[in-house]
């Protein structure tokens, strides 16, 4: 069973991400660490003694679907309940609406911690709060005072609805369409799907939040606008009013996180009897800059499903560790009792656990430090405000990407070191797995991170600020040599030749992108991507292990410098000299 790992969560928002100095600094108000402490360590028993126990439930039962109305798996409505009553949807919302206003950084701590629990669960929040960042930065005052005190207390709850069946990563091809009502709201006609918490029963109401295009919108992207449109129209004085024309259609059968209905949703077709067609929404933002206002709820979403990956992969590997503890097999050279040896003693699964807690706690580093970014990107002002924000972009591919993939390797290794009884559904290690391979695919698929990284975030400041970024990281390696502390072995020679690398990496792709030459770009993003995820790693670990020189942070430091760093070597070939064979050999797939 899971157990919310509060110590290290708050070690590494403190002491890695940089929490600790922006308290310091007075940019984050009258934070203290006292209540950060308080607030990590209340997260954590919710997460463990109340998410964590209905996850099973979650996945055996799901959601399911019985004339147009969602029920969810049993004891999820009321954990809910508990969940909001608790003010956790309120942690990071902003304080006019009812939000505590806390920073991003322990809004995203928690968030890693409901998702160990049960990501099905973790993963509804996450979308009314991207609703509410939009709505907060776009819409109407009236939108605003109607709809944003119920999303940020959680009473409602909100939807994201971009993907159609011919629209997926590319919305150029978008076809919902909204029409003008006459008296300032719209009429929506169209099909979303694959929609999660499209419908269900945890809350009254729902907002979704949905793109659509006008009728003399330009064609592409810049024509869709965004609407809000909630399931029941609210009457005047402020209660649930008439149904409005939208409703779930189907749920999908999936792979994992069977908890979290996936919904077909269906705008305007003549559901609701006593209204004229449409489902009736109102113009969030200006008229045909929807997709703007939408990438206002995708970054934040972004990390939050990054954070899905550092969630399962944590969930796995405690599980792992526990099963290599207790199950027996074979002789070992440190084991001294009767019989056969726990599995732990065995060096290959010892690769396997310290591969999986290193993996788990680069990814959190990254995460982490991006919500930094965010928070202080909001919290400044002037050139430093724009710091923040360039390297909030920057980190923000990589953290979903590398992350969700990690979720994806992790909960992979931990079915491997429970041997036969990781493909049996009974130890929960399967079902890890199942649910994190959803990650790598929603949110915008890796591969278009990882081409968003390169074509656009190598560019930022004229290239300048991923150089700044790289510097920062060569620095964990003097870290190192000033510290004299033996443990580290040669781990600062292995940084410096990752950082060497990851410059040389991105310097080819910085030349290849001002010359035009696209396609070899494009054709080295993924493996960019994960040089760049694994070298900052490595400054990430060196930089918790110098903040408290414990002997463990500086073993398994030591071990990612020995045994996982050299893949970015290899990673950096496949950049710099991968191209040219890949779009050749490509070129027989075309047919
Ligand atoms: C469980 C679940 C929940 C979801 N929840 C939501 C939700 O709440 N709201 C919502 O709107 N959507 C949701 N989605 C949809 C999800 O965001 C999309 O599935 C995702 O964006 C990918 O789109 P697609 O499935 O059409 O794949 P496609 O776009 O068809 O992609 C197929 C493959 O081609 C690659 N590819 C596509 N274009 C390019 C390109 N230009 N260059 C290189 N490679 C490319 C992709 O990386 C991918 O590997 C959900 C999906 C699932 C399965």
């Amino acid at each position: 069973m899971y157990r919310a790992p509060v110590d290290e969560i708050a070690f590494t928002l403190k002491h890695v991400a940089g929490l600790e100095k922006a308290l310091e600094s007075g940019l984050l108000g009258d934070l203290s660490q006292d209540l950060v402490d308080a607030i990590l360590s209340e997260a954590g028993r919710f997460a463990t003694e109340e998410v964590a126990p209905l996850y099973r439930a979650g996945d055996r039962q799901g959601a399911i679907l019985k004339d147009a109305a969602v029920t969810t798996p049993p004891g999820w409505k009321e954990l809910y309940r508990r969940w909001i009553d608790g003010g956790w949807n309120a942690l990071s919302g902003p304080p006019e609406h009812g939000g505590q206003g806390l920073p991003l950084m322990l809004g995203i701590a928690a968030l890693e911690m409901w998702n160990s629990g049960a990501m099905a669960f973790g993963i509804g929040p996450t979308l009314t709060m991207g609703a509410v960042e939009a709505l907060e930065k776009h819409a109407s005052e009236e939108l605003k005072s109607t709809y944003l005190a119920k999303l940020v207390s959680g009473e409602w709850m909100g939807t994201m609805n971009l993907t159609e069946p011919q629209a997926g990563s590319d919305l150029n091809a978008l076809k919902t369409r909204a029409e003008p009502a006459g008296d300032g709201a719209y009429r929506i006609f169209g099909t979303k799907i694959f929609i999660t918490y499209g419908e269900h029963d945890f809350t009254d109401n729902i907002v979704h939040m949905v793109l659509a295009r006008l009728p003399d919108a330009p064609a592409g992207t810049r024509g869709i606008s965004l609407f809000l449109v909630p399931k029941f129209l609210m009457k005047a004085d402020g209660s649930l009013g008439q149904r409005n024309d939208v409703f779930c259609g189907g749920l999908e059968h999936k792979l994992g996180i069977h908890g979290s209905p996936t919904c077909t949703m269906i705008y305007g077709d003549g559901f609701a009897k006593d209204q004229p067609p449409g489902a009736i929404g109102w113009l969030v933002g200006e008229e045909n800059r929807g997709l703007a206002a939408m990438f206002t709820m995708m970054n934040n979403a972004r990390l939050a499903v990054g954070i899905q990956g550092v969630a399962i992969a944590e969930t796995a590997t405690q599980k792992a560790l526990a099963y290599a503890r207790e199950r027996r097999q074979g002789k070992a050279a440190t084991y001294r009792g009767d019989g056969m040896a726990p599995i732990v003693h065995h060096p290959d699964i010892k690769r396997d656990l310290l591969t999986m807690t290193a993996l788990t706690r680069v990814a959190r580093s990254i995460c982490y430090a991006l919500a930094h970014a965010i928070d202080m990107a909001r919290a400044d002002d002037g050139e430093a405000a724009r710091h923040w924000l360039e390297r909030a972009n920057l980190l923000t591919p990589v953290a979903k990407a590398f992350a969700t993939d990690t979720g994806v390797a992790v909960s992979s290794i931990g079915v491997q070191v429970h041997g036969g009884m990781g493909f049996i559904e009974e130890t929960g290690a399967a079902s890890l797995y199942r649910d994190a391979r959803i990650a790598p695919i929603y949110e915008g698929t890796n591969g278009i991170q990882a081409i968003d990284l390169v074509s656009r975030k190598l560019l930022q400041s004229d290239g300048e600020h991923v150089l700044g970024y790289i510097a920062e990281l060569g620095e964990s390696a003097a870290g190192i040599r000033a510290s004299e502390l033996p443990g580290f072995g040669h781990s600062a020679e292995a940084v410096d030749k990752a950082v060497a690398d990851l410059l040389e990496s991105t310097q080819f792709l910085q030349e290849a992108l001002k010359d035009g030459d696209i396609e070899p770009a494009l054709a080295g993003a993924t493996p960019y991507l994960r040089q760049f995820a694994l070298t900052a790693g490595a400054a990430y670990l060196v930089n918790a292990a110098l903040a408290d020189e414990a002997a463990e942070r500086i073993a398994l430091c030591r071990f990612y410098c020995d045994n996982l760093l050299g893949e970015t070597a290899a990673l950096k070939e496949a950049v710099v000299g991968g191209s040219e064979s890949l779009l050749k050999a490509g070129a027989a797939l075309l047919g």
